[in-house]
């Protein structure tokens, strides 16, 4: 390799490095980001279709790092997914999330879990000592998971998921419809509530297919007796469009866009939007 265009080979290499590299900085920046105060939680408001009632909060974090700014969590949670920097993130949010249900009316949060974090030994234990700890009812928290974190391991999966349950926590498949085997995963598993891929919502007014696919979700979570949140509500059209088609829950930028907690908790006072 050395001898066949070592140019070209040393700018491949670099470009390796430099990625690399960029990786274990983001690595380096996340794990002092808690302790330096960078990381913090804003919350989007989970509205019924026919009040704009809000029902809950999603929690999605934010890392404002010195050296590169805001960095999104699409971009962040992967590389703290790779290493076990994700438990301790997943379990400030945990905590973050929790607390503000003492501040809200009635509302639940609905928090993220990454499939490491879903797969940690005894995950139902800390989220009930989590839980317990802030001193609230589990019927608050709602845990959203991805097909992903189920796949691999679908029996035990399906046996924490069914525990989770009976304990009284609510368990949402985010971005239902993306993932491998999804209506055999909602035969299989405990769920309380089905997310809607934004994907799916934005090729609403497009697509004849996409508008099916909605229409069919909304169905079937209806005859499962499962709640259905289209996510990424960007227009009244799509607003409109969900409601004739029956769909009980929305979220979306249209609606707000994720707030920080002393905004949450006014508009969980207030309990209506607009
Ligand atoms: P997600 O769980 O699918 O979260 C929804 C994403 O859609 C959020 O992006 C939200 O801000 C965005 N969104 C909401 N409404 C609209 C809309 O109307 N239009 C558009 N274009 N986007 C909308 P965000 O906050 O950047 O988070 C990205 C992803 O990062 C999340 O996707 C989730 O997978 C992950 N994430 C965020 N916070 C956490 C966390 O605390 N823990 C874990 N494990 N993952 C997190
Ligand atoms: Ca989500
Ligand atoms: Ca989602
Ligand atoms: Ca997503």
């Amino acid at each position: 390799a050395k001898r066949a265009g070592r140019g070209v080979v040393r700018v491949f290499d670099e470009s390796m490095d430099e990625s690399i590299r960029f990786r274990r900085q983001i690595e380096g920046g996340l794990s002092q980001a808690i302790a330096r105060g960078e990381l913090k939680m804003v919350f989007q408001p989970i509205c019924s279709h026919s009040d704009l009632e809000v029902t809950g909060f999603e929690a999605l974090m934010r890392w404002n790092s010195p050296e590169y700014g805001p960095i999104s969590p699409a971009m962040f949670i992967p590389i703290a997914e790779e290493s076990n920097l994700i438990h301790e993130l997943g379990d400030w949010a945990l905590d973050e999330a929790l607390a503000m249900l003492n501040q809200w009316p009635g509302q639940y949060v609905s928090v993220n879990f990454s499939p490491r974090q879903f797969r940690r030994t005894n995950f139902v234990g800390h989220v009930v000592e989590r839980t317990q700890h802030a001193g609230v009812e589990p019927n608050r928290l709602q845990i959203e998971i991805t097909e992903t974190a189920i796949f691999d391991n679908a029996e035990r999966a399906a046996d924490t998921l069914y525990r989770l349950r009976q304990m009284g926590f609510r368990i949402a498949l985010d971005d239902f419809g993306t993932g491998y085997s999804s209506l055999w995963n909602i035969r299989r598993f405990a769920l309380d509530c089905l997310k809607i891929d934004r994907s799916f919502i934005d090729g609403m007014g497009r697509e004849r297919e996409s508008a099916a696919i909605v229409h069919s979700i909304i169905h079937l979570g209806k005859a499962l007796g499962l709640e259905v949140v289209a996510e990424g509500v960007e227009t009244e059209a799509q607003l409109q469009a969900l409601r004739v088609a029956g769909c009980s829950h929305m979220q979306g930028y249209f609606l707000s866009r994720p707030v920080d907690a002393d905004v949450a908790t006014r508009l969980a006072e207030q309990r209506h939007l607009m």
